[in-house]
């Protein structure tokens, strides 16, 4: 019979969907460290916004708009590549 395991960490479970948030103004992501958005929140993006991407771009694009003003240092064609060009033309 084994106990449960109980791990304490400082930050959410990288499996939840609300640990892959943007941490700002850095826009690394808070549950992998990676550029936000990282590829856990893309699929979790694509699959909450299947059937509206239009919704979706405009969403980003928001956010790039966010990430423009908050990281000056980070060339705005990098910033457009990693927010929005990920975006399949079509699902
Ligand atoms: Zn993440």
């Amino acid at each position: 019979m084994s106990r449960p395991r109980r791990v304490e960490t400082p930050y959410p479970d990288p499996g939840t969907p609300e640990a892959h948030v943007p941490r700002r103004p850095g826009w690394e992501c808070a549950g992998c460290g990676l550029d936000w958005p990282c590829l856990d929140r893309r699929r979790r993006l694509l699959a909450e916004y299947a059937g509206n991407r239009i919704a979706l771009a405009v969403l980003l694009a928001s956010y790039m708009m966010d990430a423009l003003a908050e990281r000056p240092d980070l060339p705005a064609a990098g910033l457009r590549t990693r927010f929005l060009s990920w975006l399949p033309r079509r699902f």
